[in-house]
């Protein structure tokens, strides 16, 4: 047996000669040392870095499937700290003149999957995260009834985008304002760098100003909702899975078919071999 944590505790960096993994619990860190193949554990007072203890835990020769998990440690570890970066630079944003916000951006979580939503509402931004009203209550509810997740566990699991991440505005009739096309492309750029950095390998559009940035036109949601489908965006491919807006605007996912198909994409997402290793 090489080691008995739960790695997806961990955050490691790799040191000259060494790998070390840092394990937070309680009010302390423990600090796991592969030197030469062997492994120490060291427990540290939290903030001071100052060795209380140290003791050969187990002599345990670094396997490759070790390896194999550092390795994949690593890569999430090096993502996050791009997607942070990113998502701050998106924040930042203020290259569409007509927006009625600023920019409202999901965690910058490693995820194999990615949720791009159409916009942010006018709470979202007060919120400060996306899906944070009406339409993410039933989004969540969704999600917790067919994939067993709820909210806070989704948000630190799946990475969310949107076509456009400020809020757009009021139409004079009082609906939220589609946005244009200008700042459809705009914000595009930002969606084109997370596909790059991430690579996902499922995406999910919700809404059809969503799925519009993969399929043009949009077919009739009854022919695409309930349905995979596998797309390819420059040298990235990945699969689709569609779902309709959660919006109480619109009553398609509660009547039928749209509630049987709504339901049919949701187990479409459960069951999906990246969904299940979104975090892998
Ligand atoms: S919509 Fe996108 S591109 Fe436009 S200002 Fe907001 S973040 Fe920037």
């Amino acid at each position: 047996m090489c080691f008995q944590f739960d790695l997806k505790a961990f955050a490691f960096e790799l040191e000259e000669g060494q790998i070390v993994l840092f394990h937070q619990i309680d009010d302390g860190f423990n600090v796991v040392e592969f030197q030469s193949g062997i492994l120490l554990v060291v427990a540290c007072m939290l903030g001071s870095g100052r060795k209380i203890a140290q003791a050969p835990l187990q002599f345990c020769p670094i396997s490759s499937h070790c390896l194999k998990m550092l390795a994949n440690q690593r890569r999430t570890s090096d993502l996050e700290a791009k997607l942070t970066k990113h998502v701050i630079a998106v924040g930042k944003c203020r290259r569409c003149p007509n927006m009625a916000s600023g920019a409202v951006t999901g965690n910058p979580v490693a995820s194999r999957v990615m949720l791009l939503g159409q916009a942010p509402g006018v709470k979202e931004p007060l919120l400060g995260k996306p899906f944070a009203w009406t339409a993410g209550k039933t989004l969540f509810k969704w999600f917790n009834d067919v994939l067993t997740v709820d909210e806070p566990e989704f948000r630190s699991s799946v990475y969310m985008a949107a076509v456009c991440r400020c809020f757009p505005g009021k139409t004079a009739a009082g609906g939220d304002r589609v946005p244009s096309k200008t700042e459809v492309a705009n914000c595009k750029e930002w969606l084109d760098f997370e596909i790059g950095l991430l690579q996902p390998e499922l995406i999910i559009p919700v809404g059809k100003l969503a799925i519009g940035q993969f399929l043009n036109p949009v077919p009739p949601l009854t022919e695409l909702i309930g349905q995979l489908l596998t797309y390819k965006q420059g040298k990235y491919r990945f699969d689709l899975i569609p779902l309709p807006h959660p919006s109480g605007a619109s009553p398609w996912h509660r009547i039928e078919p749209g509630k049987t198909l709504t339901l049919r994409a949701l187990e479409l997402i459960r069951d999906h071999p990246v969904w299940i290793a979104r975090l892998g």
